[in-house]
């Protein structure tokens, strides 16, 4: 069996050489397993690179992508998996929060239990800040209940699969990737495997608040389309409101007269509907922005240089 592990990179100089000891100890462990370790160069801008160089001449399982600028850790997921050469794939981050120690447990579930894939969660979120930990969850609950996407909480993109599953991730070649998403999305069988939280060996985190709130959104447009259905619905609800005060009005006007009443209220009112206008023209235009980066059909990444044979571009 060969396993091949991708690995993401984005200014990781600082702890690559753990990384490479770490699974250097899990791979002697596992004798019987042939190992290949793809790591993606996400548009690094310190010595990423040369130190993935420097590895790969020494140790020829070292194999690296190097794209042209950063395209996003969903991006270098993908070139991983296209040119992943093993039976089995993991996906791992470089910074050791996602132990190679589980490999072994790992490759287990799938040899020999027969899984499809193995994914993982983290039963906590020690060490991070608590005001992440919170949006984060909040953010879980309510995928969960808005899209059909089965999006586990904790649940990281370390994640053991075997061919069937790469190649039915590959085969949705969509331009806005959500992985933790394609992964439920794609069913087959998965197991699950709990750990604790474990902190970055070193460097530092890549993923700002913001950042992770822009993939949020992201993560709710590609999987659910009730924002959409909200807005109607709202647009719905307010006509059934205009319809009451018109009848109100109406009648006010017949029992007491005098139409000049209510300027301010109106004004009011006319903000209120004005604000829920935009609101739901910004929905509808999220998605449209969506569709419209999806029919550009821009390539996913652009590979600058790779030591990996045969490396066959954006199409397989
Ligand atoms: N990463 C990447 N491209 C990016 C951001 C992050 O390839 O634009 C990689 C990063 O090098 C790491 C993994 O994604 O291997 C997870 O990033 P990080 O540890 O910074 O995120 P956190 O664990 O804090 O969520
Ligand atoms: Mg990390």
């Amino acid at each position: 069996m060969k396993l091949t592990a991708i690995i993401p990179c984005y200014n990781e100089e600082a702890v690559l050489r753990i990384f490479y000891e770490e699974m250097k100890r899990v791979m002697s462990e596992m004798k019987d397993t042939e190992f290949e370790l793809l790591f993606v160069n996400d548009g690094s801008k310190d010595k990423t690179l040369a130190v993935l160089k420097e590895m790969a001449d020494l140790d020829n399982r070292v194999k690296y992508i190097s794209f042209s600028r950063n395209f996003g850790k969903e991006a270098a997921i993908y070139a991983g998996l296209q040119h992943a050469g093993g039976d089995l794939t993991v996906i791992m981050d470089a910074d050791l929060q996602d132990p190679p120690s589980l490999l072994p447990k790992m490759y287990q579930a799938i040899v020999e239990e027969g899984y499809d894939s193995v994914a993982t969660r983290r039963v906590n979120r020690k060490g991070e800040p608590p005001i992440r930990s919170f949006f984060a969850r909040r953010f879980y609950r309510l995928m969960n209940h808005i899209s059909k996407a089965d999006i586990v909480d904790g649940a990281r993109d370390f994640r053991m699969m075997n061919r069937n599953f790469v190649d039915a991730l590959l085969s949705m070649g969509e331009y806005n990737r959500f992985s933790k998403g394609l992964f439920g999305w794609v069913g087959y069988q998965t197991k699950w495997l709990e750990y604790e939280n474990v902190e970055r060996a070193a460097g530092e985190t890549k993923w700002s608040f913001w950042k992770l709130f822009l993939y949020s959104i992201d993560g709710i447009v590609a999987f659910s389309t009730l924002p959409l259905s909200i807005s109607a619905f709202l647009g719905v609800l307010m006509c059934i409101l205009a319809v009451f005060a018109i009848v109100f009005i109406i009648i006010r006007q017949l029992l007491y007269g005098g139409s000049a009443f209510g300027w301010p209220s109106m004004v009011c009112i006319m903000i209120f509907i004005g604000g829920i206008q935009l609101l739901c023209m910004g929905i509808l235009g999220s998605y449209l922005a969506k569709t419209y980066l999806e029919v550009k059909k821009r390539p996913i990444y652009i590979l600058k240089e790779t030591n990996v044979e045969n490396f066959n571009g954006e199409d397989k």
